[in-house]
């Protein structure tokens, strides 16, 4: 679905991002944990061209979206950068609705602006969206009516109304209370059994080790390890993987 190679990303002398490669297939759900300022979000921001890379590529499915030519990156322009947007979602860690629309207006406003798709069959599209993220009755609500676990699951609705082949998820619990937290762990659990493609940074390391089939720790712009929940999580090789795993218990 999607592959970064090499990827570097500096900010000033800030070297952020030094040399990440990843790429996940379809269905996986990959979960990325790590220290503050290790890089997480600058990866997630590179891969959903919010930022751009120094060097290294990045494509989507067929699509090369930046290609490295002898180290620095080249993006695709026009309609093609317009086409790779359509590859993904984002799901931040606050929200980003829209204040002054409803619930059903956030959800289809970009398949029907963006997308040009019929009014109707994207209304229809929600409606089951807002079922599936338990939202029924909050169709007419705009965002400050609800709570932060409602506003999260619309602008994981609003994500899925796009049709996205991976979606990406910042910190996706790290603004709720645990009550709140847990029904949105709850709806991406859920995507995770019906085969979804998701990248997730999280601190929850119980929801990664029961989610991702894959767990990325991340420090100091690299990945230092890599693979199955429980070699990542339980048994760490890194001495770096284990100081970070042991502060946080
Ligand atoms: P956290 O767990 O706190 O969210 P993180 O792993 O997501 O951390 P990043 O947000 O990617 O880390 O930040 C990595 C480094 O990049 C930090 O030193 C940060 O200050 C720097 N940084 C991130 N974005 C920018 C920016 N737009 N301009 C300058 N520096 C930035
Ligand atoms: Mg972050």
């Amino acid at each position: 679905v999607v592959a970064l190679a090499g990827a570097r990303k500096a900010f000033g002398d800030n070297e952020v991002l030094r040399g990440v490669s990843l790429s996940v297939d379809p269905g996986e759900v990959v979960a990325v944990i790590g220290p503050s300022g290790g890089g997480k979000s600058t990866l997630l921001r590179c891969l959903t061209l919010l930022e751009t890379l120094d060097a290294g590529s990045l494509s989507y499915g067929e699509l090369s979206v930046a290609r490295d030519e002898g180290g620095k990156t080249r993006y695709v322009k026009g309609p093609e950068l317009k086409r790779a947007r359509e590859h993904f979602g984002l799901v931040f860690q606050n929200y980003n609705l829209f204040p002054h629309m409803t619930v059903m207006q956030n959800i289809t406003d970009a398949p029907v602006r963006v997308q040009k798709r019929q009014r109707a069959e994207v209304e229809l599209e929600a409606q089951a969206l807002v079922a599936k993220m338990g939202l029924e009755g909050c169709e007419n609500k705009v965002p400050c009516q609800l709570s932060g676990g409602q506003q999260q699951r619309v602008s994981i609705a609003r994500a899925l109304a796009m049709n996205p082949e991976v979606l990406y998820f910042d910190e996706p619990t790290s603004a709720l209370d645990p009550e709140l937290t847990a029904e949105v762990l709850r709806v991406i659990k859920a995507l995770a059994a019906e085969n979804m493609t998701m990248v997730i940074v999280t601190h929850e390391m119980g929801f990664a080790r029961e989610v991702a089939d894959r767990v990325l720790f991340m420090d100091g712009g690299v990945i230092v390890e890599e693979g199955p929940a429980e070699q990542v999580i339980d048994h760490p090789r890194e001495a770096r993987t284990r100081a970070f795993l042991s502060h946080l218990s």
